[in-house]
């Protein structure tokens, strides 16, 4: 089944506790590809990237299933930069610094190619961004999800609460739950998220795991795997919302039994991500491993009753 993703291909500086890097390949189109790429054979990929940024890079995207047509390359101008710390928690970050660059004047053009869409992944981006490509699909995906972040909610509220009503599912952390709802519990929260339009909610609460909220009142829960290492977490969330997506495009199945499956195979792939930094536990995952880690999520919370 066709899947879009849209979002940032970026360079990214990350600090944690365990170590530095640079400028290594990031943004969250990135980190939702790659994961997809494990589930569906092909990804369309819309973003937009600098004259800087290397074919290597665009070489492990295409080795993983995403196209990249859909990725512009604006000669002259730099990719959007982030630089990012964690805290010792690892749960908390501060953003050191972000560089808009070739984002400031990004238009997503979507190819004729990617014009038949039936999962849309709208990766964390400019709220208004996210709504130009909505406008340009001749028809309605069956699914559209979207990831957002407490930046737009700060800084482009009224955008963001306009694209809300035009999508099916909602990511976002905790934090960014309760902001958005003005509510602290999150049961409370996730009810008045839901009527703003996202029948289905999703928050994550980090190394906490994540919850599904569905339309008629459903909660599920899926935990995070207790890891004895953990170096980066950046792109968990991403990468999370990358599995959640491939599965069920893979699976063409959109029931709310089918997205409780969905959420499973989300925290497997976020499990991947944080063992090292950037997305590069991403870059290799065999079906074994995968196999087997999932395995451990059954083991981590089944009992008999
Ligand atoms: P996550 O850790 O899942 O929140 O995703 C981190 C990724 O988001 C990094 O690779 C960044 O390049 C990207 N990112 C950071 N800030 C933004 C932003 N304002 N808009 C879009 N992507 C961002």
């Amino acid at each position: 089944m066709s899947l879009l993703v849209v979002g940032t291909v970026a360079f990214d500086g990350l600090e944690t506790p365990f170590g530095i890097r640079g400028r290594i390949l990031g943004g969250s189109a990135t980190y939702i590809g790659i994961s997809a790429g494990y589930f569906v054979d092909r990804i369309n990929l819309v973003s937009v990237v600098g004259e800087d940024f290397p074919q290597a890079h665009i070489d492990l995207l295409n080795a993983h299933n995403v196209h990249t047509e859909g990725l512009q390359v604006i000669k002259g101008q730099k990719t959007f930069f982030w630089k990012g710390k964690y805290h010792l928690d690892m749960n908390s970050r501060d953003t050191l610094e972000t560089q808009l660059n070739v984002l400031e004047h990004f238009d997503p053009i979507i190819p004729e190619s990617y014009m038949d869409c039936q999962y849309l992944m709208l990766g964390n981006l400019v709220p208004a961004i996210q709504m130009r490509v909505l406008e340009q699909l001749p028809n309605r995906p069956k699914l559209v999800v979207l990831d957002t972040m407490n930046l737009w909610m700060d800084a482009a509220l009224e955008d963001l609460k306009k694209v809300l009503t035009k999508v099916d599912v909602l990511t976002i952390n905790d934090e960014e739950a309760r902001q958005l709802s003005g509510e602290h519990n999150l049961v409370q929260a996730a009810k008045k998220i839901q009527g703003m339009g996202p029948k289905t909610l999703i928050i994550k609460k980090g190394e906490h795991g994540a919850l599904l909220f569905g339309a008629d009142g459903n909660i599920f829960f899926a935990p995070a795997l207790p890891l004895a290492e953990v170096l980066d977490p950046t792109g968990a969330g991403d990468t999370f919302a990358g599995g959640f997506m491939g599965y069920l495009a893979q699976t063409d199945d959109i029931s709310f039994d089918n997205m409780k499956r969905a959420l499973m195979y989300a925290a497997t792939m976020a499990s991947f991500c944080v063992e090292k930094f950037g997305p590069e536990r991403l870059e290799h995952i065999s079906a074994e491993e995968m196999a087997a880690r999932r395995a451990q999520f059954t083991q981590l919370s089944h009992v008999q009753a």
